[in-house]
Parts: C-alpha cells; structure tokens; sequence
C-alpha cells in the first residue's frame, strides 16, 4: 500500500513496515495462530474508520455520526451470523482473550469454578492458567490428553466435571491436533449443569468452511479470534443463543471495553465476506491436507508427531529423540529461514522456556500457495536442518532453498 506520507513523517516507522514486509516474504512461517490477510482486508483495517467512536451497539450509539459504523458492523453481524448459524454475534472483542473475558464476567462470579484444558497439553491462558486473569479470578480444574493417545479422554473430562462440579467447562485448544467432539463436551456439561464455551480461536476457518464439526449445536457461547485460520484482522467475537445476547452485549460494552474498533470491525465484515468464498471452502482443505501431508512426510523422516498425526491445521512435533531441544530447535530453524515456536509436548520434563518440540501449522504456506510437493521439501529442509543443527555452514546451504521457495510464492503479488 502507498506509503509516502508516513516516509516522510516517521521514517523509522515506515522502515520497520519495509522490514517487515520483506521478513514476511523470505521466512516460511510454520506458526499454527498467524496467516496473512487479504489486500482488501488490509485496506478496510487502514481505513479512516478508526478515527470514529461508537461506543454502544448499531441503532443505539453513544456518540452521533455513527451512520456507517452502524453499516459495516450490521454487515460483520449479519455475515457471522450466516456463516456460522449463530443466534447472535458480538464482533466487537479486541481479542480473544478479550471475548473469553466476556463470557466469564457474563456468566460467572469470582471464584466459581472453570474446567478446561491444562496449558501444558494444550490450551490456552485463558482457559485457567494460574499467570492469567482466568486463573486469579476463577478456581480452576484442568482436562488434558491421555499420554499413549495424545487424544482428549473423554471419560476423564467427566470424571473431573463430576469432582470438581465447574460453572463453566471450556472446550478449545492452542494446540491440539485432533477433532473435538462438540457433542461430548455438551453430554457431560448438561449432566454437571454448566455453561459450555467452545473456544475455536485456531480453527474457526476450518468450522466456518465445514472441515471441522461445528460447535455451534452445542455450546451456550462460541469464542473465536478473527486472524488464525480465520485470515481476518486480530481481534475477537462471540457467538451464543439469543437468550444470553444482552448479558453478553452489555458485558463487552459498557463492561469490559469502551469504543469498538470500527476499523477493525470493517476488516472483520470483509474477512467474513471473504469466508463466504468456495475458494476459502478450498483453502481450508488444502491447509488440512498440506498439514497432513507434512506431518506423514516428517514421520517418514524419523520425526515423532504427537498423537501420531493430525486433522487440522496443526502438529506438534516431539523432538526428544532427535536429542534437540524445542528451543534449540527454534533458533536453528530460524537461521535457515522457517519460523516456528518452540511448544511443550504433553507431559513434557522440559520447562516451558526450553520445551521438547515445536508446532507447526500450514495456514500461512497455504495462504501463500504452497501444495503438497512443497510440504515434501519444506519435510526435508526441516528435517536436514535439525540434523545438522550445529553446523551453520550446512544451514546456509539450506537456507536458499528456503529463499527460493518464498520467491517462488510471493505473499503479497
Ligand atoms: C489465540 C487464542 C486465544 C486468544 O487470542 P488473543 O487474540 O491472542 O487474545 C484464545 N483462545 C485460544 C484457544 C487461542 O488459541
């Protein structure tokens, strides 16, 4: 996009864009949570509706001159609405995090108790984490996967809803590479009386184009994030039944947040606009096919995939018998061009800090392109550069087949 005016203005800020722009184009981005936007959305999240307030909801603002704020955040809803078969939809959360916080004050008092998935095994913070506001505010008890499968046990979610008898049972993950099972969750929640939240923040593309079973049946509350498989702008929103809609309205605003990001709601209507596609529909597949291709490519290579596999977006990769560690193996991917993050493997002895393996996701690949012949050779690059982790000349070496294949797929043509 033209930036003449901020070169002039704040050279250090353009050079930082110009930087990333270019980083952006030379690294294969293997992190599950990011992907690239549109040009369109980009253009709608640049847009002068962020100099507008609108504090309160379409129809009913705090703040006059709120005509076409109502418009595009009518369109975000209405779009959601259809794409998901929400009741209703808040798209106002600034975040994830921010939507989950929603629906908690919403719905529980402090100290009532929350059941979700251990951080370690793959939730998120803020399904509980003691570092977290979920885990200060709320008592907690946590689900995890059973470690021969590395699937969710579902007996064991009911055995501790049935001990520990939370208000809100939680269901979504940062990195779990398995179907769940909305149904389930739901069965057990009934039986305990208590509120169900799917948090589909990582796989909400895949939900919205029908690879992934839908929540929506089953849970009291849908959260997601708009900028994972999504491919929208960062920000969050809530999906519930219509008898929870003004607890909700009223718990983002006037609750926990003050005036919506009118901007960012434009991106989120031409993101959700943009999901409609059957060119997204066909996206999604070939992300969940690129991510089942990668990961049958490196367990070919010797590289252990937790749960043997996935049906999504993601891995995780067990590094332990390569005898690197997560971290290790993040910088060395690194110097060779491919960004991943180092990730704990369910009941891993590794601090959080070191870790013994990575997750890799194929939403920013697929965005860029990339099919199953190059899942096969990013298999290899991965593959050669964790054997030769310490050899920086090898790793130079590798890293030009890195920089070929951005080239070959431009992010932003
Ligand atoms: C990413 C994520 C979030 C939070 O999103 P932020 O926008 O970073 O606050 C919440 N839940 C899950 C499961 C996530 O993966």
């Amino acid at each position: 996009m033209a930036q003449g005016n901020l070169k002039k203005t704040d050279p250090q800020v353009y050079e930082s864009i110009r930087n990333e722009k270019n980083r952006e184009h030379a690294k294969i981005v293997l992190i599950a949570s990011e992907n690239y936007v549109s040009k369109a959305v980009l253009e709608a999240q640049g847009s002068i509706f962020t100099n507008k307030y609108a504090e309160g909801y379409p129809g009913r603002r705090y703040y006059g001159g709120c005509e076409y704020a109502d418009v595009v955040e009518n369109l975000a809803i209405d779009r959601a609405k259809q794409l998901f078969k929400a009741e209703h939809v808040n798209v106002q959360p600034h975040s994830g995090s921010q939507a989950n916080m929603a629906v908690y004050f919403a719905m529980l008092k402090p100290g009532d108790r929350i059941l979700g998935m251990s951080l370690n095994h793959g939730g998120h913070l803020s399904h509980g984490a003691s570092v977290n506001f979920s885990g200060m505010l709320y008592q907690n008890a946590s689900y995890g996967v059973n470690k021969e499968t590395g699937y969710i046990d579902y007996d064991e979610v009911r055995r501790l809803a049935l001990e520990h008898r939370p208000r809100m049972i939680v269901v979504g993950a940062s990195a779990y590479s398995r179907v769940l099972d909305f149904k389930a969750f739901s069965d057990i929640s009934k039986e305990v009386g208590a509120y169900l939240m799917a948090d589909i923040a990582h796989i909400a593309g895949l939900v919205a184009a029908g690879i992934h079973p839908s929540p929506i049946p089953y849970a009291d509350f849908v959260t997601t994030t708009t900028h994972k498989t999504m491919r929208g702008p960062r920000g969050g929103m809530i999906m519930c039944r219509a008898e929870h809609a003004r607890a909700i309205d009223k718990m983002i605003f006037p609750g926990i947040q003050g005036g919506p990001l009118v901007h960012i709601i434009a991106a989120k209507a031409t993101a959700l606009k943009e999901a409609m596609s059957k060119s997204f529909v066909k996206y999604q597949e070939r992300v969940v096919k690129n991510a089942q291709k990668l990961s049958e490519e490196l367990s070919k290579r010797d590289f252990r995939i937790f749960s043997g596999g996935t049906d999504n977006h993601l891995m995780l990769v067990d590094l332990t018998n390569k005898g690197i560690t997560g971290k290790e193996a993040e910088i060395a991917l690194d110097k060779a061009g491919i960004t991943v993050n180092k990730n704990a493997i369910p009941y891993d002895e590794r601090p959080p800090s070191v870790t013994s393996g990575i997750r890799l996701g194929t939403p920013c690949i697929t965005t860029r392109g990339m099919g199953i012949p190059e899942m096969t050779k990013i298999a290899d690059i991965i593959s050669s550069i964790i054997h030769n982790s310490n050899e920086d000349k090898a790793i130079k070496e590798i890293a030009k087949k890195v920089k070929t294949l951005c080239d070959k797929f431009p992010v932003y043509k």
